[in-house]
């Protein structure tokens, strides 16, 4: 998981405890403003608590004795502040630190260590709003993804047919997601528009983000406005252009969609070889998406980019009727 992702998260949850603490603060003084006896009572308590401390290092004769006393003149002035409230409906715990989290008090961890629930919760939101791909949180993933719509006759000279194909591609993808980090694998998503590239990208991002692994998800064109926006526009460079800049490199998982869409000039094809060779020598997985086939991607890209694309790269082709039209 990202390194970034969780010193948001922790920064957010350092939020809430100063703001539990200063709401609790509010309530006291509101409480005090109303009540003041009850501020005496608690001053009262404060002081014979500090004295009976204080007993037992002086340890005087009748220590026993006095102890009692103390405790009583405590456990009196309690039940004074107890009828107070109850008087007033005032509930016992008014003036306590009220957290969200009652099982981490807002710390995102366990006493034992391990991550809360509300932590874990918080991990996958933030994987899921860094990736891009909130939109598709429940609709597009491998439970919802049917088959049945791909086309079981032969398509042109293809030796399976859409369907057989679509089996080949469900795999390869599932398992990519379920060996993410033992394998090399990157993936190549080809072919027309319109025959599930997105929808298979969104189903492996899905699989993967609830296993915390971090993913982003760009088009070619909004990936090449982040780079740009970070080099040529630093001084007015966006907090949240900069975050996604690095998650650029530093995602688990990057999802490059619709590659070929953009504006291909030097830059961007340098930027792009950039991209996908630190990726590669950092052992990052990468997806590109696009709805160019083999030959044109070999046109429009330099040497250097198809050869590590072709190297590296699990080549999916997505071929039949363009299912946008079917229902
Ligand atoms: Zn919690």
């Amino acid at each position: 998981m990202n390194k970034q992702i969780l010193e948001n998260i922790m920064t957010e949850y350092n939020k809430k405890r100063l703001r539990a603490a200063h709401d609790a603060d509010l309530r006291k003084q509101k409480l005090y403003g109303q009540f003041p006896n009850l501020e005496e009572i608690e001053m009262q308590i404060k002081l014979l608590s500090i004295k009976l401390s204080k007993l037992f290092l002086t340890k005087p004769d009748n220590l026993n004795e006095q102890v009692l006393n103390f405790k009583n003149e405590i456990e009196e002035l309690k039940n004074k502040r107890k009828n107070i409230y109850e008087k007033n409906n005032i509930p016992a715990n008014y003036l306590e630190m009220q957290y969200e989290c009652n099982k981490c008090n807002d710390t995102g961890y366990l006493p034992d260590g391990k991550k809360c629930s509300c932590l874990n919760r918080q991990i996958i939101n933030n994987l899921y709003t860094m990736s891009n791909m909130v939109h598709m949180l429940d609709k597009e993933n491998f439970n919802t993804f049917d088959i049945s719509i791909f086309s079981n006759e032969m398509y042109k000279n293809e030796k399976l047919t859409p369907r057989q194909n679509m089996y080949y591609i469900l795999e390869i993808s599932e398992d990519f997601c379920s060996n993410f980090y033992d394998t090399n694998m990157n993936l190549l998503l080809y072919g027309s528009a319109g025959l599930g590239k997105t929808f298979m990208c969104n189903c492996i991002a899905n699989a993967l983000i609830s296993k915390e692994i971090s993913v982003l998800y760009q088009t070619a064109f909004s990936l090449f406005e982040i780079i740009e926006n970070h080099k040529f526009n630093k001084q007015n460079e966006s907090d949240e252009n900069r975050i996604n800049y690095n998650m650029i490199f530093e995602c688990d998982l990057l999802i490059i969609d619709d590659l070929g869409t953009e504006v291909s000039n030097s830059f961007t094809n340098a930027e792009l070889f950039n991209i996908i060779n630190e990726r590669l020598i950092t052992n990052k997985k990468t997806i590109i998406s696009t709805n160019l086939s083999l030959e044109q991607l070999r046109d429009t890209y330099s040497d250097r980019i198809t050869s590590r694309v072709f190297n590296s790269f699990v080549p999916l082709k997505f071929y039949g009727k363009d299912l946008r039209y079917k229902n």
